[in-house]
C-alpha cells in the first residue's frame, strides 16, 4: 500500500466557487475575501479577520503594526516551524527561545517569566499540532510585564482550551492556509484580533500602506488614496478566498473524522508502548498533525523503515536553535533547550487526514506498531 503524507480537501464545491470568481470582475482582494474574513472571524468568535498571503506574513505584519524592531526581543518556542522565529528576524528583532513542555511540545508557560528582559515586547506562542498553549497563564504573565501576545495558530483553527479559541485571549493570532494545513488554498493566511486599531493597521500594512483598498475604490465614487505608512504586498486574493469558503463551512465534519482517526491511533500506540504528545483534558485539539516519538537514537532509521512500507512521513520539527543559521548567528549549542531537542530528535509525523479510509488508517497503525512498538528492534 502507498499512503501519501497528505491529501487536500478541494472538491466540487471549491471548484464551482473558484470558477465563479474567475468569471467575475475581481481576482484580487474583493467581495470573496471580505466574505471569507467575515466567516472566519465568526467561526473564531473574534471581531476582525484580515486575509493575507501566508501565516508568516500575518506574524510579520502584526509585529510591524506594534512597531517591534531592532533592539526588541520576542519570546518564541524552539519547537516550531522556522516561520515563527523568522518573522521576528524579518522585523529586525531578536527571538528569545523558551523550552517546551515534555507532554505536549507546547511552550512551557512556567519558564517564560525567567526569560523576560527590559527589551522583551511580545510573546509568540505556537499552538503545536492543533493543541492550544495555556493562554490564560501566558495572558497573566504578559499583563504583568506589559507584553503583547501574538499566537502562531498555523496548526489550530478548530482547537479550544478552557473554552477559549485562538485569538480570543492573545492580542492577535495568525493562521496558515498553506497546501497541507487544515483549510488550504495553496498559499494563504489570516490574522484575527479583537483590537480594531490593530485590524485597521493590518489592512493598511498588507497593501503598501495605502489608505483605501481596490475594492473600496471600485464600489464608490473615485476618491484619491493616500499612503500613510510604509506597507507591504501581502493581501489575500479572491482566488484564494474562493477555495477557503466551503472548506471553512465544512471544517467541523472533517474534524470529527480526524478525531476518530487520532483516537484509534492513540489506543493502538498506547497498547504497543509507543509514546506521543498528550491532548490535555481541558483542551480540544484541532488534530492538525499526528506525531509519535521513536526511541532515542532510532528516529532516522524508523523514518526510512516507514517509507519502505509506503507511508509518507515528515519531521515536525527539529529544534530551530540548532539549525545552521540560528546556531551560527546566535551561537546556540546542544543542551540549551533539552526538551525541544529531545522531541526534535525523536518525532515522526505519520499520515492523518480526513480522506484516509479505514483500511488505510489500520495499515498506518500496524506499520507504526511493527516499526516502533516495544516488541520491535
Ligand atoms: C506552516 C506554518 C507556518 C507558516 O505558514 P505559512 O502560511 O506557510 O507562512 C507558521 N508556523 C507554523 C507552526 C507552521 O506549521
Amino acid at each position: 500500500m502507498k499512503i501519501e503524507f497528505y491529501r487536500h480537501n478541494i472538491g466540487e464545491a471549491e471548484i464551482r466557487e473558484i470558477v465563479d470568481t474567475l468569471k467575475s470582475t475581481f481576482l484580487t482582494t474583493g467581495p470573496k475575501t471580505a466574505l471569507f474574513e467575515k466567516k472566519f472571524s465568526e467561526y473564531l468568535g473574534t471581531q476582525n479577520a484580515i486575509g493575507v498571503m501566508s501565516a508568516t506574513a500575518g506574524l510579520f505584519l502584526a509585529l510591524k503594526a506594534w512597531n517591534i524592531g531592532p533592539g526588541d526581543e520576542v519570546i518564541v518556542p524552539p519547537m516550531t516551524f522556522i516561520a515563527t522565529a523568522n518573522a521576528v528576524l524579518h522585523c529586525g528583532a531578536t527571538p528569545v527561545f523558551v523550552d517546551v513542555e515534555p507532554e505536549t511540545g507546547n511552550i512551557d508557560a512556567e519558564q517564560i517569566e525567567a526569560s523576560i528582559t527590559p527589551k522583551t515586547k511580545a510573546v509568540l506562542p505556537v499552538h503545536l499540532y492543533g493543541q492550544m498553549v495555556d493562554m490564560r497563564k501566558i495572558r497573566r504573565i504578559a499583563d504583568r510585564h506589559g507584553l503583547k501576545i501574538l499566537e502562531d495558530s498555523a496548526h489550530t483553527i478548530e482547537g479550544t482550551r478552557d473554552g477559549d479559541r485562538p485569538g480570543q485571549v492573545g492580542d492577535a493570532a495568525s493562521f496558515s492556509f498553506y497546501a497541507t494545513k487544515n483549510i488550504a488554498s495553496g498559499e494563504g493566511g489570516a490574522v484575527v484580533t479583537d483590537d480594531l486599531d490593530l485590524a485597521e493597521r493590518l489592512r493598511i500594512l498588507r497593501l503598501h500602506g495605502m489608505s483605501k483598498s481596490a475594492a473600496d475604490r471600485y464600489h464608490s465614487e473615485y476618491r484619491h488614496w493616500d499612503m500613510e505608512m510604509l506597507g507591504y504586498k501581502e493581501n489575500m486574493s479572491d482566488i484564494q478566498a474562493s477555495l477557503l469558503l466551503n472548506q471553512l463551512a465544512t471544517i467541523e465534519e472533517r474534524w470529527e473524522r480526524k478525531e476518530k482517526i487520532c483516537r484509534y491511533y492513540e489506543l493502538e500506540f498506547q497498547r504497543a508502548g509507543i509514546e506521543f504528545p498528550r491532548v490535555l483534558d481541558n483542551s480540544k485539539s484541532a488534530r492538525h498533525l499526528f506525531t509519535v516519538w521513536a526511541k532515542r537514537g532510532e528516529r532516522d532509521k524508523a523514518l526510512g523503515d516507514l517509507q519502505k512500507r509506503g507511508l509518507g512521513v515528515a519531521v515536525n520539527f527539529r529544534a530551530i536553535h540548532l539549525l545552521t543559521y540560528y546556531r551560527e548567528r546566535f551561537n546556540y549549542r546542544p543542551g540549551q533547550f533539552p526538551v525541544a531537542e529531545e522531541i526534535g530528535d525523536r518525532t515522526i509525523t505519520i499520515p492523518m487526514y480526513p480522506l484516509l479510509t479505514d483500511p488505510e488508517v489500520e495499515y498506518v497503525a500496524k506499520a507504526v506498531v511493527e516499526t516502533l512498538g516495544a516488541s520491535s528492534v
